[in-house]
């Protein structure tokens, strides 16, 4: 299948270069020409099918012509060795559970099938080059990155992060892995990290002597993956009679997760409407309300994944939608909380369910509870473990969050990293010599 860019100023390319480039050449994100749509029949027995067995049916009508379907089966069984169940928080609002795998947040899902996808591509064309991943990251992004790339050959990750500016849940989760994981401490803020990124690509001398690429969220191969959770979670909703009249509600930040949801709309999914919930940045909100797209620079919030002044995946939302306000409206509605709010938000859920929400989560639930209408089923997205933000979530509930084995194991691990000081010329030269 062919990838098209949105801004439609380049050619269309194919699925490995859309993959390998992440970013099309005229700065616009890529889409698949074309979008399959399953059959009723598909809909009617789903909940009869395995997680497994859905996110092979649905990988196969995205990758089904570029990628056999043994190998394709193999990386999606492989991407999913964890489950993403639904639970239900009280009647009629559930939480579909992202936080299973192994950093604990959805990004795993769609991190560890680009990792596969990338070394299937790396196989296919058997020239045994070493592609090197570059990520910067603020601090969620580089773990699930790192984690997800762990240990599949042919591939090297360098993770750049900044020096004291990550909390050490976050960095133990990139910096105690080892093998194909280098985790590089720049001395300066994310934008340096970033910056440095940035130059490493477009320097001709780097990219001539290594095969350089980024593994950015807005990559086909990270955010396509993230609709096979949505049928599942349609799957066992139906399995017990609640999946008509099905309201999803996704915490967003960059608005991939969500876009991935409304492929899955497109691709035939009975999903009545979606709620996109926001902390205090209200980009999208507003353009819900008024129809302008106005960016913003990003505000600090509890929900910090979500702090993003510019989501990057609005192109592709009016992209889909042919840049109607009046048909993104009819299905999409908009929410936006303050810090406070998510606070309450997860004491009362505490103490009227028992469920512990992470302050994202808490977003997702908050606006199921405000806005869920008569005979409505609602299920929010909880993107991450509450305990990978012990803090803030233990001071809202007032009680201890305990941290699962696999985190606590990250914490016991041996901090490796390469010091790096925030000029360019340092880190080419580092580049170089490896
Ligand atoms: C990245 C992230 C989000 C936002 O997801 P987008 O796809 O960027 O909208 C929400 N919650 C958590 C925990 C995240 O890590």
């Amino acid at each position: 299948m062919k990838y098209y860019s949105t801004n439609r100023q380049t050619p269309e390319t194919s699925l490995e270069n859309a993959i390998v480039k992440g970013l099309a050449s005229d700065r616009g994100l890529f889409m698949p020409e074309k979008i399959n749509h399953f059959p009723k029949e598909f809909f009617d027995t789903i909940d009869r099918l395995s997680f497994h067995e859905i996110a092979c049916k649905v990988a196969e009508a995205f990758f089904g012509e570029d990628i056999p379907k043994q190998d394709l089966d193999n990386i999606v069984c492989d991407t999913l060795s964890f489950d993403c169940p639904v639970v239900e928080v009280k009647p009629d609002i559930y939480s579909l559970e992202l936080f299973h795998g192994p950093t604990l947040a959805f990004k795993d899902v769609g991190a560890r099938f680009m990792a596969r996808m990338l070394q299937y591509f790396i196989r296919q064309n058997g020239a045994g080059k070493e592609v090197n991943v570059l990520v910067a990251t603020s601090g969620d992004t580089g773990s699930a990155v790192a984690n997800g790339f762990l240990g599949v050959n042919g591939i090297h990750v360098y993770v750049l992060y900044p020096k004291g500016k990550v909390s050490p849940i976050q960095e133990c989760q990139f910096t105690t892995l080892g093998r194909n994981i280098t985790a590089i401490e720049v001395d300066g803020v994310f934008d340096d990290c970033q910056r440095l990124v940035k130059s490493a690509f477009m320097d001709n001398g780097l990219c001539e002597k290594m095969t350089l690429t980024s593994a950015n969220s807005i990559n086909v191969a990270r955010f396509l993956p993230q609709s096979f959770y949505y049928f599942n979670a349609y799957a066992r909703l139906k399995a017990i009679g609640k999946a008509d009249k099905l309201v999803v509600c996704v915490p967003s930040g960059n608005f991939g997760n969500i876009t991935a949801g409304l492929f899955a709309h497109r691709m035939g999914l009975p999903i009545k409407r979606f709620i996109a919930a926001n902390n205090a940045n209200d980009i999208f909100y507003n353009y819900l309300q008024c129809g302008v797209y106005t960016p913003k620079a990003s505000i600090q919030t509890i929900a910090n994944a979500m702090d993003v002044g510019d989501p990057s995946n609005f192109a592709r939302i009016i992209d889909l939608y042919g840049g109607s306000h009046e048909k993104i409206t009819s299905l999409i509605s908009g929410t936006t909380y303050s810090d406070k709010l998510i606070s309450e938000t997860m004491r009362e859920c505490f103490e009227q369910t028992g469920y512990t929400l992470d302050p994202h989560g808490a977003c997702g639930y908050r606006a199921l509870k405000e806005g869920l209408q008569p005979g409505e089923t609602g299920l929010f997205l909880e993107t991450a473990h509450p305990a990978k933000f012990k803090d803030t979530v233990e001071s809202a509930i007032g009680s201890e969050v305990t941290i699962p084995a696999p985190l606590a194991a990250f914490m016991d691990g041996t901090k490796q990293s390469v010091p790096m000081s925030s000029d360019f010329s340092d880190f080419r030269a580092y580049l170089m010599s490896i």
